[in-house]
């Protein structure tokens, strides 16, 4: 679990531009909330040797008629009790305003870690305005421009400093971690007791720390099962605004420590954008992947046939992924849902000797020749697999800058035609060759 890391402050002192200096191009997730001008969102971004999730609690009204003081206290309420270190970020230009003084006092009265920054020091003269925030009471200010990339790096060293030595996440044994995930609403907790029954063993309650995940082992036909932060999937309603945010936030980390995720949906209210954004996720992780779409007791006007035809036009990325139909109210076809799960689980585990993969690439590369760039192409030296759950493959190339997006799609179609691996991600891995082989004479020569 990575500690959360909230950037707060009032409306237009650069909260999303710090955030987007700080995230650069990592995927974030966002807040998908009707009637928002902004969305709020996260994102996994790497502090030296350790990862964070930094929030932008910005820019999201949820109540737009409420006034100024009641939305900042909302945000602030959220952002203390749930995330591990704030930045408090004001605008250096501004100088100190009484909104300010406001969520100042807040911070103060918490026990979390504050990082108080002022924005928008966009040159020295700016930035000799700073000794004015040490009347916030939040310590040493950091000048920083998020504009103009300066001080940014402060911040990061000041995260540093305050975060706490990253346990390796402790998982017992080796069994097959599952996460049930999926908008509130949709069943979760229903399907889980249907699934798991009384009969539970509740394994981990993450003692000190501030979170409340709880995992629950059961035992699925003599094998067992981790069930990850079950807490989440039945606890509602933390600090009202924040829920949907940070069960999102949540999600983000069971993913994280699943192997296998169940993504659950409401058949009434078909795809959201929230479930796509979920789905992109568990791909991007690498993990196997069961779309569960439930009350199907609500649906009569569609074969399952035709909704799923009509799903994997919004998922198209998840091709491989099985679809599973349930009524957990009914206890109706939940029973279909473990055999998935387990059945991806080997296939996570497979193991296919090198010189077999080897051949499956040479040979698509005879089949479908890499695409030139410039007057180069790309040349597969030797491929093997080099893991599993994920199930990795390595390909030492000439060049990695010539694997093509399109052209790993082609390799990865391949390799998914030969062996399976249907309902997880695959990784693949170029890697630039140590040495090259002199070509054997009469072998065609690729450059
Ligand atoms: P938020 O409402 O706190 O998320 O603020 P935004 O990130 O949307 O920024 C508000 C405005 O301040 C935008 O016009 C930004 O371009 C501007 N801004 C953000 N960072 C800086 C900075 O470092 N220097 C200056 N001069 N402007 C900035
Ligand atoms: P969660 O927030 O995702 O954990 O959802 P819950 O398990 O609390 O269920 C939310 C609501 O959906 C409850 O009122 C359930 O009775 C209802 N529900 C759950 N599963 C089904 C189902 O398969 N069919 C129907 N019609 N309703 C369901």
């Amino acid at each position: 679990m990575n500690p959360v890391v909230a950037i707060i402050g009032r409306a237009n002192v650069g909260k999303s531009t710090l955030f987007n200096r700080l995230a650069g191009s990592r995927i974030a997730i966002v807040e998908d909330l009707p009637g928002t001008t902004r969305d709020r969102i996260a994102a996994d971004i790497p502090v030296y040797d350790k990862e964070i999730t930094l929030v932008d609690t910005g820019g999201m009204d949820p109540f737009p008629d409420s006034p100024m003081a009641e939305k900042t206290n909302l945000q602030v309420a959220a952002a203390i009790a749930d995330a591990d270190i704030i930045v408090f970020l004001v605008d250096i230009r501004a100088g100190v305003v009484s909104t300010d003084w406001e969520i100042a006092g807040k911070l103060r009265k918490s026990s979390k870690p504050i990082i108080l920054a002022a924005n928008k020091a966009d040159n020295l003269k700016l930035e000799s305005h700073l000794s004015d925030f040490y009347q916030l009471g939040l310590g040493t200010p950091v000048a920083i421009s998020a504009h103009h990339d300066r001080g940014t790096g402060d911040i990061l060293d000041r995260i540093a400093e305050l975060l706490p030595e990253q346990e390796p996440e402790e998982r017992p044994g080796d069994i097959p971690g599952l996460a049930l995930l999926g908008r509130p609403n949709v069943g979760k907790s229903m399907l889980l007791n249907a699934m798991v029954g009384e009969e539970r063993s509740i394994v981990d309650a993450t003692a000190g720390t501030t979170r409340d995940a709880i995992d629950t082992i059961y035992n699925y036909e003599g094998q067992d099962i981790l069930l990850i932060d079950t807490a989440g999937i039945r606890r509602r309603g933390r600090v009202g605004m924040g829920l949907e945010f940070y069960s999102l936030i949540r999600s983000l980390r069971a993913i994280n420590r699943c192997d296998i995720a169940l993504l659950v949906t409401d058949a009434s209210e078909f795809i959201t954008a929230q479930d796509i954004h979920i789905a992109g996720y568990i791909k991007e992780a690498y993990k196997g992947m069961v779309l569960v779409i439930n009350k199907w007791d609500l649906i009569t006007e569609f074969t399952r046939e035709e909704y799923i035809e009509h799903v994997k036009q919004h998922l198209k990325f998840a091709a491989h992924v099985p679809v599973v139909f349930t009524s957990a109210l009914h206890n109706k076809d939940v029973d279909r849902i473990m055999p998935q799960v387990m059945r991806i689980w080997e296939e996570r585990h497979k193991q296919v000797p090198n010189s077999v993969i080897d051949k499956l690439v040479q040979d698509a590369l005879e089949s479908h020749a890499p695409p030139r760039k410039g007057n180069r192409r790309l040349d597969i030296i030797r491929a093997y697999q080099d893991g599993i759950n994920p199930p990795s493959f390595s390909f030492l190339v000439n060049d990695p800058r010539l694997a093509h997006f399109s052209y790993q799609r082609y390799l990865e179609n391949r390799i998914r035609q030969t062996f399976g691996f249907s309902g997880t991600s695959v990784r693949l891995f170029f890697k630039k060759a140590p040495r090259r082989r002199p070509p054997k004479s009469g072998e065609r020569v690729q450059s």
